[in-house]
Formats: C-alpha cells, structure tokens, sequence
C-alpha cells in the first residue's frame, strides 16, 4: 500500500464512518452511551485531513500523523485505543515507500499491544480488541491481509454472545449478550478497507 493507497484509504474510511456514523451510534446506545459511530467519524475526518496535510510524507510518517490527529479529534480513551491501530502501522512502516503484507502484520501485533496494555482488554471482553487480536494472528501465521479482515469479522459476530468485562456495555443487562459490539464492528470496517487497499 503505497502513498496514493495510503491516502485512498483514508478518503474510503470518511466515507465510510460517514455513512455507518448512525449503525454504529445505535449498536453502541444498546450497550454503551451511543456516541460511538460519532466518535469514530470526528476521528476519521481529523485523520482524512492530516493525510491530505502530509500527502508528500511517505506512508508511515503519514499515518503516524493521522493516529496524532485521530487522537487529539476523539480525546477520550475510546479513542486513544483506536487511533492505536495507525500508529501501530505507521511505526512499523517507518521510511518504506509502501506497506507490504509484513509490515501490515508488524502494524498490527503493535497495535494490540499496545490496546492491551491501554485498556488492559482480554479475549473474550467484548471489546474491539475482539476483532484485533483474530485479524492479528492470522497476518503473524502468514496468512494474506484479506484473511485477517474476515477474521475480524468473525471476531464481530463472536462478541454477540458476549458479556462485556470491560467498557460501559458491563453496566447493561447481562453484560450486552445478544448485542454485537460497536467498537469491534469499527474495527473489522477498517481492516476490510486496508484490505481493498492493500495489493500484495
Ligand atoms: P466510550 O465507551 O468512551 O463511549 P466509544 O463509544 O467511542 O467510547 O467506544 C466504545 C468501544 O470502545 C467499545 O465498543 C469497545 O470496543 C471499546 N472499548 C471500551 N473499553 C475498552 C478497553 N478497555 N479496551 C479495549 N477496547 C475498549
Ligand atoms: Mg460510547
């Protein structure tokens, strides 16, 4: 995923949470406060923006911009998790001129790490780290990009039957079982969009 990729990607994401803003305000109203699907799209408009901004950076500067402007967009923890997920990428693509398959699986095992070690989430918390961590694995067994994004779908569709450990969903009715996980659908979008974006 080279430069021009970089910045269809972010154009893509706006699109994106522009149109899931509603969706994912109405999962995260079952089970957290509803704002979620408004949180992501702040980020994703300062993180659109801030790649226009370095559109002569190279992919990995660029997204270590937007992750900075993601972050100062949302403020709140919520936010801070995801802005982790560019700057995982962007630290591991570092000078390169494109993200390949590897670098994209370096991008993401940092930024489960440091999701962990932010939010202290485990498998199975029904959080976003739900989908991250299946997408993850499958990058760090070799497998192509476009697996990792249908991993983190299927993370989604396990946080159904979940009973949140973590996040506000803990305060509602058996932890929110029957209700799939806001943060983890964001996620599983934007790895099914670095996927049409990435060609190997
Ligand atoms: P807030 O919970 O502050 O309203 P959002 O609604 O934007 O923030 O995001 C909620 C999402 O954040 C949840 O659906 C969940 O995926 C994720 N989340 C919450 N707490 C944690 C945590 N400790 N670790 C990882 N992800 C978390
Ligand atoms: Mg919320």
């Amino acid at each position: 995923m080279d430069r021009t990729q970089t910045l269809s990607f972010f154009d893509a994401l706006l699109e994106i949470f522009t149109r899931e803003e509603q969706p994912l305000n109405a999962l995260d109203a079952q089970i957290g406060d509803g704002d979620h699907g408004t949180t992501i799209l702040r980020g994703m408009l300062a993180a659109h923006t801030s790649a226009h901004a370095s559109a002569s950076l190279r992919p990995g500067p660029m997204l270590l911009e937007a992750a900075t402007a993601f972050q100062k967009a949302t403020g709140g923890a919520g936010g801070t998790l995801f802005a982790q997920l560019f700057k995982g990428l962007g630290t591991a693509a570092g000078g390169a001129k494109a993200l390949d398959r590897e670098i994209i699986a370096r991008g993401l095992a940092d930024a489960c790490r440091l999701v962990q070690k932010l939010g202290r989430a485990r498998r199975g918390d029904k959080t976003m780290f739900d989908a991250l961590e299946p997408a993850s694995l499958i990058l760090t067994e070799g497998k192509p990009v476009a697996d990792a994004a249908a991993a983190a779908c299927s993370g989604v569709e396990a946080t159904r039957d979940m009973s949140a450990a973590l996040g506000r969903a803990r305060f509602v009715a058996d932890g929110g079982r029957g209700h799939y996980d806001p943060g983890a659908w964001s996620i599983a979008l934007i790895l099914e969009e670095l996927s049409r974006q990435f060609t190997p």
